[in-house]
């Protein structure tokens, strides 16, 4: 399905499940999404129609069409119940007026007024995104068997990218879907929100990382969200946790002089980080400043002026 960002595509799957598809993942609303689902359903989907919706997790490009699909064909999203809670948490901001705990948490990091002007103007775009949410769902919990034409798809439950990410494995086909927690060529992004300033999504994504690669063994085809299948999953989780723990290592030396979050995109990032990309660049920079807190290698200090300082420990 297309995307309107720098990342163009996001993949999605049709599990040939009797006289109907379960459909994973459903594309960002748009019109063009729209228009390619129109274009599958007497294509590639064969006029039969979709009984089943499931999303791997609650970011607009997974979840945005989920209440189109499950309108349309009268079914049921299957989705685990924290990434149904929140996408209805955040979803509800879309009219809101940017928070006062926002604003202090970005001018902490070290914001400038201009930024935190377009910040306020840009506030509760999450739900222009999504299409109007089911109002049920079927929870599905770590662990859970969903059958599928008579194949078991196991549920793997991922978390620091978002808070409990479906992954599904079948140990039959050799096939692992796996959402944006496995991602052959980028990194996900694991941030820390204006919601939960202390967060530590790295802690769950390096501990995610491990507990995939325990309980997915390497012989699966990987299908992911963005970019092509592929093989070497062990090598792949191997590679994610050492970059992070490269990164965390760079950012512990660079922190002999006190330094805000803004100040480590340097350190973290090789592209200059502009307006477009700056949420995403400090949730990210947060969230491996917390990580070296919670791990004892920084500390952070607050300054008359509300801004965050971090220093080695
Ligand atoms: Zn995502």
């Amino acid at each position: 399905m297309p995307l309107p960002l720098s990342l163009n595509h996001i993949n999605v799957w049709a599990l040939e499940d009797g006289d109907t598809w379960t459909v994973v993942d459903t594309g960002m609303q748009t019109a063009e999404t729209a228009a390619a689902w129109q274009t599958a359903f007497s294509s590639a989907l064969r006029g039969r129609p979709v009984g089943r919706v499931i999303c791997t997790h609650m970011h607009p490009d997974h979840i945005g069409m989920a209440g189109w699909l499950t309108r349309r064909f009268d079914c049921q999203l299957g989705i685990t119940r924290l990434e149904y809670v929140t996408c209805r948490m955040l979803v509800a901001d879309t009219g809101r007026e940017a928070p006062a705990d926002a604003v202090r948490f970005y001018r902490a990091a070290g914001w400038g007024e201009e930024a935190l002007e377009d910040y306020k103007a840009r506030f509760g775009g999450f739900g222009k995104h999504i299409h109007a949410l089911p109002d049920s769902f079927r929870r599905i919990s770590d662990g859970d068997e969903i059958e599928v034409s008579g194949r078991i798809w196991r549920a793997v439950i991922g978390r620091g990218h978002s808070p409990e990410h479906l992954c599904l494995h079948c140990p039959q086909l050799a096939l692992m879907i796996s959402g944006d927690q496995v991602l052959p060529r980028i990194t996900s992004n694991v941030s820390v929100f204006p919601t939960e300033p202390q967060a530590d999504p790295l802690a769950d994504w390096l501990a995610s990382i491990i507990e995939v690669g325990r309980r997915v063994p390497e012989d699966v085809l990987v299908l992911p969200s963005h970019n092509e299948p592929f093989r070497g999953l062990h090598a792949r989780l191997g590679e994610l946790s050492a970059w992070h723990e490269g990164l965390l290592d760079r950012l512990r030396d660079a922190l002999g002089q006190p330094k805000r979050a803004i100040d480590v995109f340097d350190v973290m990032f090789r592209r200059r980080v502009g307006l477009s990309l700056l949420t995403l660049a400090t949730g990210e920079a947060l969230a491996h400043l917390n990580r070296l807190i919670s791990r004892r290698q920084a500390t952070r200090e607050i300054d008359a002026q509300g801004i965050a300082w971090y220093r080695a420990a």
